[in-house]
């Protein structure tokens, strides 16, 4: 697909680059070990439904979200892999409607599986249940103690399947030395201290603790499943475990010049005035700013490139508008694309480089991005 020419603004999305590091993250993964594909807050602002099509295309065997809602949206859209809510879902109307569109809730307490048992038994249906343990991320889980105890009743209430056990990272993203490495092999310990005191014939579920991070940092964390969200979409957890496996990153973010302005030195460009011109200077008004998800904390600190170059965004970010120092690219026209996320020819801009100026993460500039930018999928 291409950008209309009236559109001054959007995210282009590549599925091919999903589907091949699927593929590039299933190499690095022995047969036996599966790849559930996150999925969640529209595909890390990727959609949803696009990046679901590729990563089942590539390999992934089923699909992560956080809410209700986003599973819904899947299996509206016919995907029929099997799908694992992450978050918590409370109500029991959550739960039935989880039943009722086979999605696999995560419990986390012996609450939540008479609740699920209930809701079972009131349909007939067997209802198919993912626990979460807390292994140090002191989030979701149910304590590590509690654990066995659970299984064995879950065990009990004969309209629960017990597909998975798992549990969560909270340092895996960190050095692969020092604290992280501490605290990361600490949640192992502790993973492999509960799945050890399981009963035999419990063993039929999958077992799971890697993110992204975990994947890339030791396969000893990958037991029979990992769940990947931010490699998938082409990025690394951080600078030590980049090329452990290879990523191409699958979105860009693009606008269109709506103004080229000659201007003197010494003018003040922007609220605040945060940027006066140092020469004569040939500004480029570009039609994106924080309301589709550019950080006004990167005011002055961030370039677009065009035709390869880059150009320095001076002044305050705006709402809906910023401007870049096009002085030493005279060719540059109403109209142009320039590129603010990804590549454009020699350069490239990267979700790291936003999020290390902005005190940001790459998973929190990737989900940033507003429905006011529609995805253009190429
Ligand atoms: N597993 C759980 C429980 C998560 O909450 C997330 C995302 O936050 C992931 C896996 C994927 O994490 P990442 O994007 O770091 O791979």
């Amino acid at each position: 697909a291409k950008a209309d020419p009236r559109q001054r603004a959007w995210v282009e999305v590549n599925p091919a680059a999903v589907e091949a590091n699927c593929r590039s993250l299933r190499r690095h993964l022995c047969e036996s070990c599966a790849l559930m594909a996150v999925v969640k807050a529209d595909g890390y602002g990727h959609g949803a439904l696009t990046v679901a099509r590729a990563a089942l295309q590539g390999g992934a065997k089923s699909l992560g979200v956080a809410t209700l809602q986003e599973g819904i949206e899947l299996r509206q859209a016919g995907h029929n892999a099997p799908v694992l809510v992450l978050g918590n879902l409370t109500h029991s109307e959550d739960l039935k409607a989880c039943l009722h569109w086979q999605l696999m809730p995560t419990l986390s307490s012996m609450r939540e599986a008479l609740l699920c048992q209930n809701l079972a038994d009131g349909s007939g249906r067997q209802f198919r249940i993912q626990l979460k343990i807390d292994t140090g991320m002191t989030r979701l889980g149910c304590e590590l103690k509690e654990a066995p105890m659970l299984v064995e009743a879950i065990g009990h209430l004969n309209q629960l399947e017990l597909k998975g056990i798992y549990s969560h990272l909270a340092l895996a993203d960190g050095d692969l030395q020092g604290k992280a490495a501490m605290v990361t092999d600490q949640q192992q310990q502790h993973f492999e201290t509960v799945l050890r005191t399981l009963p035999e014939q419990h063993n039929g579920f999958t077992r799971h603790l890697a993110n992204s991070a975990g994947t890339l940092r030791d396969r000893g964390l990958h037991y029979d499943m990992v769940r990947v969200g931010l490699a998938l979409y082409g990025h690394s957890p951080n600078l030590q475990l980049q090329g452990k496996v290879d990523l191409q990153p699958a979105l860009s973010v693009k606008a269109r010049v709506t103004l080229i302005r000659d201007v003197p030195a010494g003018v003040g460009v922007s609220y605040g005035h945060r940027f006066t011109t140092r020469r004569p200077s040939r500004l480029a008004v570009v039609g994106i700013g924080y309301a589709d998800g550019v950080s006004r904390s990167l005011s002055g600190q961030i370039s677009a490139i065009a035709d390869g170059q880059l150009l320095p965004q001076v002044g305050a970010i705006t709402m809906d508008q910023l401007v870049l120092d096009a002085t030493n690219h005279p060719d540059l026209e109403v109209g142009s694309i320039v590129t603010l996320l990804g590549k454009d020819g020699d350069a490239c801009i990267t979700p790291q480089q936003w999020s290390d100026l902005s005190g940001s993460i790459p998973w929190e500039v990737l989900c940033s991005f507003k429905h006011r930018l529609p995805r253009l999928v190429i």
